[in-house]
């Protein structure tokens, strides 16, 4: 989100996540959920990450937070740095400590994280027991404050209802009060406003800006809504099929998007195709990655394939030579290259990581 007071030291990342692959060995196949994936968030910052659902974005949260249940394993060679340490190495225990003590997560449906038995107040309550070792009479002014921080009206009553007496968003505004209340320095939202309006969701959005402006948080938010990336996100990844396929901040992005896939979801943004009566969409699904890619896994959906896309697996690269901040999975990248050599720089990649596999 834009205008955060402390900007972001590009040196010094919050979280750091290098070749992070998840894979769930079910029965029938392997899933390559998360197939390779590299980010980083810095501190103070929202990184978007954003994908059509089966893309890999909520396995790829899970994985941050250890929270991949089997069948699913983070292999071997995963990198995933909090804050200077190593969450891979972590025991269980370690990382319950961390989850929701320094990282929180928002999910997508709220009824899933509130007890309908307690009270809102009351599981806020807990979480700053849990977490923070506050409890009595200042506990309760917390929560209350809590509530009033992300826009809860009525907040000295509202404390002491039930989850049922909330409505859709307020429920939502009360589980991200539950996650802030360990005061975490970074704030995992997966589609916390998806099942909202977009009024409350607006509302929502501007109320995380406001919090992570006075408390410097790091967020990462996850969606498949081009719209709200435009809104809460610093710089943005763009996810395909356990992929990162593309990265850049965010107006970079929206003003020189590079892949076809990138064009393809700023394409369906309502209002983005004045004059045509029909909204354009990317036709077909994400495909499920159940094997290592050999091809690029966009290339059946691609309008600007070529035969090489079928064959060769692209690499996350800079667009062009001397940009460093906007990077590109796709055979067309480095543009500035003739098409033969950039075709070549992917290839090359190619056969060392099968060599590492071997
Ligand atoms: P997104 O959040 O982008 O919609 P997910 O991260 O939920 O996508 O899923 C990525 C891929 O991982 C999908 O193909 C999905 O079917 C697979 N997947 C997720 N969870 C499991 C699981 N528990 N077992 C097997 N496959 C899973
Ligand atoms: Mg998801």
């Amino acid at each position: 989100m834009q205008g955060t007071a402390e900007r972001a030291d590009p040196i010094d990342p919050i979280l750091s996540v290098e070749n992070l692959r998840t894979t769930y060995y079910t029965d029938k196949e392997e899933i390559h959920a998360v197939d390779g994936v590299d980010f980083h968030v810095n501190r103070g910052e929202t990184l978007g990450i954003v994908g059509e659902s089966g893309s890999g974005k909520s396995v790829t949260a899970r994985s941050v937070l250890g929270l991949v249940d089997e069948p699913g394993v983070i292999e071997a060679g995963s990198s995933i740095t909090f804050d200077g340490e190593e969450l891979t190495e972590k025991t269980e225990r370690e990382m319950e400590r961390i989850r929701g003590g320094r990282i929180a997560m928002v999910f997508q449906d709220p009824l899933n994280s509130l007890n309908p038995v307690y009270t809102v107040g009351n599981q806020i309550r807990e979480a700053l027991q849990l977490h923070r070792g506050i409890s009595g009479s200042t506990a309760k002014e917390k929560a209350i404050e809590l509530l009033e921080d992300v826009g809860i009206p009525d907040a000295t009553r509202r404390v002491d209802e039930f989850p049922h007496q909330f409505s859709g968003g307020m429920r939502q505004r009360a589980v991200i009060a539950m996650g802030l209340a360990c005061d975490p320095d970074l704030l995992i939202c997966d589609e916390p406003t998806t099942a909202l309006d977009v009024t409350i969701q607006a509302q929502i959005i501007e109320y995380l800006e406001e919090i992570q402006a006075r408390r410097g948080l790091s967020i990462i938010f996850i969606t498949h809504d081009m719209g709200v990336i435009a809104e809460v996100a610093d710089r943005v990844a763009v996810m395909y099929a356990g992929k990162i396929a593309e990265s850049a901040p965010v107006s970079e992005l929206f003003a020189n998007a590079s892949h076809p896939y990138t064009e393809g979801l700023l394409a369906s943004i309502p209002g983005n195709n004045v004059g045509r009566d029909r909204l354009a969409t990317i036709e077909g699904d994400v495909p499920t990655p159940t094997s290592t890619a050999t091809s690029c896994r966009f290339s059946p959906r691609c309008p600007k394939a070529f035969d090489d896309c079928r064959t060769v697996h692209p690499k996350l690269v800079p667009v062009r030579d001397g940009v460093t901040d906007h990077t590109a999975a796709c055979l067309l990248y480095p543009d500035d290259e003739p098409r033969t050599d950039a075709v070549e720089t992917h290839r090359d990649h190619d056969t060392a990581t099968e060599e590492t596999e071997r």
